[in-house]
């Protein structure tokens, strides 16, 4: 199925997107599994038992959330600044996801706001927007809060926080994002989800997880 963007934007004011997977493909070219494979190695310095207990974790986003479930206030927030550098660096290399401009600039002409919700860092999401030409139609980023990993999706935190600074009400918003955690994040905070499906098998769960709808592309 693809996307029609008027069935996105009908009746609504608010269009939010998931970063990695609905803007871009973040670490195309800096895979996610040699970051979270990086972290490790850092947190075998601070915390070894942790270390092994994640080691085998691919996704950057969990060793951070691992660690902090264990570590000191000062360490956790020294793994979410190399996380937070990592991400910086894998936006150069990012890959545009195909329609998403038009997608962006077809809400932006029909008078609604679009923001961004990620679990990815706010100024990596910033560097690559700009770099996009993609800065000036967003107009909010709204990412990982530092040292506080807890608060990510699925937790509805980054979705209240955007509502609050857009001044929406959940149901004048609708969130486009491609992992089970941004469904579940947008049924906590009372969000319409759309799920995109960008992998085999990924419409399934989005659906099972509550998508109003599951698109393959914009
Ligand atoms: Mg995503």
């Amino acid at each position: 199925m693809k996307l029609d963007p008027q069935t996105v934007i009908a009746g609504k004011s608010l269009l939010l997107l998931d970063f990695d997977g609905p803007v871009c493909s973040v670490f195309a070219g800096y895979p996610a599994s040699q970051i979270a494979a990086e972290l490790v190695e850092s947190l075998r310095e601070l915390a070894p038992q942790i270390a092994d207990a994640i080691k085998d974790e691919h996704d950057p986003m969990e060793v951070l959330r691992g660690a902090a479930n264990s570590l000191p206030r000062a360490q956790i927030d020294s793994i979410d600044e190399q996380l937070s550098l990592a991400e910086s660096l894998a936006v150069e290399s990012a890959e545009p996801t195909p329609g998403i401009g038009n997608l962006i600039s077809t809400a932006v002409t029909a008078g609604l706001t679009v923001a961004i919700v990620s679990n990815n860092s706010a100024g990596a999401i910033a560097k690559y927007l700009k770099c996009h030409g993609l800065d000036e139609a967003i107009e909010a980023i709204i990412g990982r809060p530092f040292g506080l990993p807890e608060r990510m999706k699925p937790d509805p935190y980054l979705l209240n926080e955007v509502l609050k600074v857009t001044g929406t009400d959940a149901q004048g918003a609708c969130f486009v994002g491609d992992s089970v955690t941004d469904i579940e994040a947008g049924k906590n905070a009372g969000v319409m989800t759309i799920g995109y499906a960008n992998k085999e098998g990924k419409a399934k769960r989005l659906k099972d997880a509550g998508a109003s709808l599951v698109v393959e592309s914009f």
